[in-house]
C-alpha cells in the first residue's frame, strides 16, 4: 500500500490545489492532504475550516483524507508510513524554496521522497494569497475555488476584511 502526503496552508484551498490532489489521487493507493500548522504564517481561515473545506471538495474520493499538523513534516510522514510527499510547481519562483525544503527533509529522513507535480497550465497564477488578495478588494473569487465551497469562502473572505 503506497501512501503519499500533500501538505500545505489551504488558506485557502483553490482549484489548483484541487487539481494536484486529483491527480496524485490517481497515481497512489491513499493520499492524505494535511493542514500544516505554521505558526509564523497568520491565517485567515482557522485550522478546523481549512480541514472542513478540503474534506468537502474530496468528499467522492475513496483514497484521499485529510488531516492537520502542528509539527515537523517528516515526523507526521513517518508516523503515517507514508514513503513520499507532493508537492504542486507553478513556476520557477516555486523551485528554489521547494527544492531546498526537499533536500532537508531528505537530510531528516532518507526514506522519504519528494515528488513535484507541475501545475496544471490554466491554475499557474493561482494561490491563495491571490485569492485572499482578490477578495479584500472585492473581486469575484469564485472562477478559482471549487465550486461546492465557492459561496462560503466568498462570504467568509468579505467578513474577514
Ligand atoms: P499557496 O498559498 O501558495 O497556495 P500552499 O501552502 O497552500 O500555498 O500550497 C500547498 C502546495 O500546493 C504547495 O506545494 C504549492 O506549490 C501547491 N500549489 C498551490 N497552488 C497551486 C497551483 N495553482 N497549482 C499547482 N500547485 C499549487
Amino acid at each position: 500500500m503506497k501512501t503519499v502526503v500533500y501538505p500545505g496552508s489551504f488558506d485557502p484551498v483553490t482549484k489548483g490545489h484541487l487539481d494536484i490532489i486529483e491527480r496524485t489521487a490517481q497515481l497512489f493507493d491513499k493520499l492524505i492532504v494535511v493542514v500544516l500548522i505554521n505558526p509564523a504564517k497568520k491565517a485567515i481561515f482557522s485550522v478546523e475550516e481549512r480541514v472542513e473545506y478540503i474534506r468537502r471538495i474530496t468528499g467522492d474520493f475513496v483514497n484521499v483524507s485529510v488531516d492537520c499538523y502542528d509539527g515537523l513534516l517528516v515526523d507526521y510522514v513517518k508516523s503515517k508510513g507514508a514513503s513520499a510527499v507532493v508537492k504542486g510547481l507553478r513556476a520557477m519562483s516555486d523551485f528554489e524554496n521547494e527544492f531546498q525544503m526537499a533536500l532537508t527533509n531528505k537530510h531528516l529522513y532518507p526514506d522519504m521522497e519528494t515528488l513535484f507535480l507541475n501545475t496544471s497550465s490554466e491554475y499557474m497564477f493561482l494561490s491563495s494569497s491571490m485569492v485572499r488578495q482578490l477578495a479584500s478588494f472585492g473581486g469575484d473569487i469564485s472562477p478559482f475555488i471549487p465550486e461546492e465551497i465557492a459561496e462560503d469562502v466568498a462570504t467568509r473572505l468579505a467578513k474577514a476584511t
